[in-house]
């Protein structure tokens, strides 16, 4: 494997470069799917956490397509949180009040299995900046803009500054925020964007909420780059998705928070899976999930203990469970 291959777009040559010492389970590995609807896609950062990890079965499962995937099951849909009726232009998505979310980029460092966007009709978008600039101009009463995608820090250096800059010059927008994962699967790319955030917290409150799922995730580099921000002054939080068989157990949960807080970070939702086609053999039931917070809350100070809730269409907030 040369040293300049960044990621991995075909399954064997990930399974090769995870090599033998990963034995699958006999579950996962039956039930592969070589040519999934959703694209496989992981970085080979991701790759080397899978290697390193306590659990590899719990990232593994994160990335790695399924037949199961292609199950119809009812209740499961293509746009299970209404994020289409809530589309206000092409790339700007507002549900809540005073908060709006830009569409900013298509693509991510890794494809989840259990994205609640993974059937998202996404735009090509041209001239973001200029979009979200005049949709601005017309909403004076948003007060914080969400860089979501995608994952924004895909951007690359030019596009994101002119996105951000677009926003800046509003002075409407007192807090900017940014929804990513790409710390902890390309953290090379997260870096790249270090400078210029650090510049930013003396124009906006800026919030970082990351997407972390498990502790085996975080590293010395996501920590580098949370450090960095945190010292710049960003608020970090995170938010996680509950999975079965990747993160629904009281040890993992509690070890998650606390490795987050060692590395400058708080735990802000747990979020219960939304229900997009394909994702339904993640979902834990809202009872043990219930069970699981309340064990954590058992073990770990209230501010380690995340918020359990769920995304209901036409809901004016996220919903507690
Ligand atoms: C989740 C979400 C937000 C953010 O909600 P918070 O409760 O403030 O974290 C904003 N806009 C949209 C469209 C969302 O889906
Ligand atoms: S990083 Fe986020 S948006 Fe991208 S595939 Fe994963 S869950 Fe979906």
């Amino acid at each position: 494997m040369e040293n300049s291959v960044k990621v991995f777009t075909q399954i064997t040559d990930f399974l090769d470069y995870l090599g033998d010492g990963l034995a699958l389970e006999k579950d996962l590995a039956a039930g592969l799917d070589g040519h999934p609807k959703f694209p496989f896609l992981c970085s080979k950062h991701y790759a080397d956490l899978i290697k390193k990890a306590e659990c590899p079965m719990a990232l593994l499962r994160q990335v790695l397509p399924i037949t199961e995937e292609n199950k119809c099951v009812a209740g499961f849909m293509d746009d299970p949180v209404g994020d289409l009726p809530a589309g206000k232009c092409e790339n700007i998505i507002q549900k809540y009040d005073g908060r709006a979310l830009v569409v900013s980029t298509a693509t991510c460092g890794i494809r989840c299995r259990f994205c609640f966007r993974r059937n998202y009709p996404f735009q090509n978008i041209k001239e973001a900046a200029q979009q979200v600039s005049s949709w601005l101009d017309e909403h004076t009463d948003v007060w914080e803009v969400i860089l979501s995608g995608g994952d924004p820090l895909m951007l690359g250096p030019g596009e994101f500054r002119d996105l951000i800059e677009a926003i800046a010059a509003h002075p409407s927008v007192t807090t900017l925020r940014i929804h990513t994962r790409l710390p902890v699967v390309r953290p090379d790319l997260s870096l790249r964007h270090l400078e210029l955030l650090q510049h930013l917290a003396g124009r906006f409150n800026c919030v970082l909420v990351s997407h972390v799922n498990h502790p085996d995730e975080l590293d010395q580099e996501s920590a580098t780059f949370f450090v960095q921000l945190r010292f710049s002054g960003w608020t970090l939080l995170n938010q996680s998705v509950l999975l079965r068989g990747v993160n629904d157990c009281a040890t993992t949960l509690e070890a998650l928070s606390r490795k987050l807080f060692a590395q400058g970070v708080l735990p802000y939702y747990l979020h219960q899976l939304d229900h997009a086609n394909g994702v339904a053999h993640f979902e834990v039931d809202d009872n043990s999930a219930r069970e699981l917070v309340a064990k954590i809350r058992t073990k770990l100070p209230g501010y380690l203990v995340p918020k359990l809730v769920r995304e209901i269409a036409g809901e004016k907030s996220k919903t507690p469970v």
